[in-house]
């Protein structure tokens, strides 16, 4: 795939997604890390949840927990089994769990993705900025408390959704 050309991929995802052949693609390195999101989560009945509308940084191993904590949130706001057939009721659903969990989600993609590139970075400069940080949050239980649960994939657990 590295060494494909334009034709080469747009058979192999026309193979796998029809739909997808005029796609204009390009080959990309691993690093670094670039964020990838997609605008929208929702359209009428069809939502998209984890990888499919969010790429997150390795580095702090969070991209499973992103995934699983937004379809938590989604779960509490669908509607009970026998409703579902009501297509109105299931949209309005989705828009609401797009417009209460989409934003804090993506500050939070934003804030994984500048610690994770942060973490890629070697150097003194690194080291002199981080140590001092991380000594202040050692020394004060609150901002430990907060940076664990932020660096675990639990930040929405310490801010009420908004
Ligand atoms: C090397 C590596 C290490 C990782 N380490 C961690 C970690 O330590 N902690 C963490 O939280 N996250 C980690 N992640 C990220 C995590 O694995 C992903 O964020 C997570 O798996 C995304 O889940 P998902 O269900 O959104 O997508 P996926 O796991 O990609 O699931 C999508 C599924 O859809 C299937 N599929 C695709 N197209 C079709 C189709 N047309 N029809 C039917 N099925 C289809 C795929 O085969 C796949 O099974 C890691 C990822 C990698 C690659």
């Amino acid at each position: 795939m590295k060494s494909s050309d334009q034709d080469g991929r747009r058979a192999l995802i026309a193979e796998r997604a029809p739909a997808l052949e005029a796609l204009e693609t390009e080959v990309a390195g691993f690093y670094p890390v670039i964020r990838r999101e997609t605008a929208r989560w929702v359209k009428g009945t069809t939502v998209l949840l984890g990888d499919a509308c969010h790429t997150v940084h390795p580095a702090r191993g969070q991209g499973m927990n992103f995934g699983i904590r937004s379809a938590a949130k989604l779960f509490e706001l669908l509607p009970e089994p026998q409703e579902m057939s009501d297509a109105a009721l299931v949209s309005q659903r989705l828009a609401e769990y797009e417009a209460t969990v989409k934003p804090p989600t993506d500050k939070h993609l934003a804030d994984n993705h500048e610690r994770g590139l942060n973490m890629d970075t070697t150097g003194p400069e690194r080291a002199a900025a981080e140590i001092p940080e991380l000594r202040a949050i050692a020394a004060d239980p609150v901002a430990n408390f907060r940076y664990r649960m932020t660096m675990a994939g639990y930040p929405d657990r310490l801010e009420p959704l908004s």
